[in-house]
């Protein structure tokens, strides 16, 4: 791999409207002062309401497992919801302002008992667990409420990822619409497939797997380039894959995959969560020994509620993005929309993938 500076806008393959700006020159991009502060690593802290033992000092629990006995995971309904069930109506604003009712439920889901465990140290039946534990409450909201469009399931880790609470936790917050970054998603992967009659993230996976592909000329069949595409791979397991975005908007962004077309994270078995998790724990140990001490956040993107129509089921395919906060966003960034990435997304998938993982 050459070290050459890029500075190129890269389209995002999915979502066409949005775009990043790779730009690996030294210096163009506002770092953090300050090494991330040391992870607390107590297993239990006292004064946390999130510890065991401490459940008094949160609301009651909504869910739980196991049922009985001592939890290994545990949900409780956030105390400061952003959506909730607890409001009127909102009045008819004149003009041209409109307002949606800011209506649903916002759920903590404490991923672990161990108050200072970091992802890659949780067991993988734990983490399996952790997915099967996602898709039961989505499962149950989703039956018990019918204004619900759309769950988002999410982590903040880390106070430069927005992490309040040190005790390693998820979010589930579910609204009654369907957020933009979801709705663009599967409108514009509705779109490729009406063109080509493929999902598009099954192209992306196949091409980021394919080892090598040769350009031959058109006309006389000479061969023109040989192309390595399988530099984008950082992590494959059975039937999950865990791929860096050619148009990656953070430096270490990563997403996971099924290999298999699946479209609707609600389907997905214990058997895909058993290798789901293998290659989310190996994928955050690669992360923590490249990028160190990690803050970051991860998210779930998957089919919106009651779009099972086949052509949705087809066109789109969920997975999990996992952004690291390595840098704060500048006002560029804002006001353009146009994130911008100094590593070349090749190479940080190289220095990825280099890291020798202990089984
Ligand atoms: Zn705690
Ligand atoms: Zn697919
Ligand atoms: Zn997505």
């Amino acid at each position: 791999m050459d070290n050459a500076n890029i500075r190129e806008i890269r389209i995002d393959p999915i979502v066409p409207t949005q775009s990043v700006l790779i730009s690996t020159a030294r210096g163009n991009r506002p770092r953090r002062d300050e090494a991330p502060p040391a992870r607390d690593e107590r297993a239990f802290v006292e004064t946390c309401p999130f510890c065991r033992g401490n459940e008094d000092l949160t609301p009651p629990v909504a869910y739980q497992v196991p049922a009985r006995d001592e939890w290994e995971i545990r949900v409780v309904k956030n105390p400061f919801p952003i959506l909730a069930d607890d409001q009127l109506p909102p009045g008819l604003p004149p003009g041209i302002q409109q307002v949606i009712e800011g209506y649903g439920h916002h759920e903590v889901i404490i991923d672990h008992f161990n108050h200072g465990i970091a992802l890659h140290q949780f067991s993988e039946r734990h983490l399996a667990l952790l997915f099967t534990v996602y898709r039961d409450r989505m499962r149950f909201l989703y039956n018990a409420d019918p204004r619900i469009k759309y769950i988002l399931v999410f982590k903040n880790f880390g106070k430069s990822a927005g992490g309040s609470m040190a005790h390693t936790h998820s979010q589930l917050i579910a609204m009654p619409i369907v957020p933009h970054n979801v709705y663009d998603e599967v409108q514009s992967s509705l779109l490729f497939y009406k063109k080509s009659g493929a999902c598009i993230f099954c192209t992306l996976i196949n091409e980021a797997m394919t080892l090598e592909t040769t350009a031959y000329d058109r006309r006389d069949g000479e061969k023109l380039q040989n192309y390595e595409t399988a530099k984008y791979l950082v992590e494959r397991g059975r039937k999950f894959v865990a791929v860096k975005p050619f148009a990656s908007r953070y430096e270490w962004e990563v997403h996971i995959l099924p290999m298999e077309h699946q479209g609707n994270f609600l389907e997905a078995g214990a058997d895909d969560f058993a290798d789901l998790a293998r290659v989310l724990r190996r994928t955050m140990a690669r992360l923590h020994a490249v990028v160190g001490e990690l803050q970051y956040n991860y998210f779930l993107h998957t089919l919106p509620h009651q779009e099972n129509s086949s052509d949705f089921a087809d066109s789109f395919h969920w997975h999990l993005e996992i952004c690291p906060r390595t840098s704060i966003p500048s006002g560029f960034e804002l006001g353009s929309g146009l994130f911008v990435n100094s590593i070349s997304p090749e190479e940080a998938a190289a220095k990825l993938r280099r890291v020798v993982i202990e089984d």
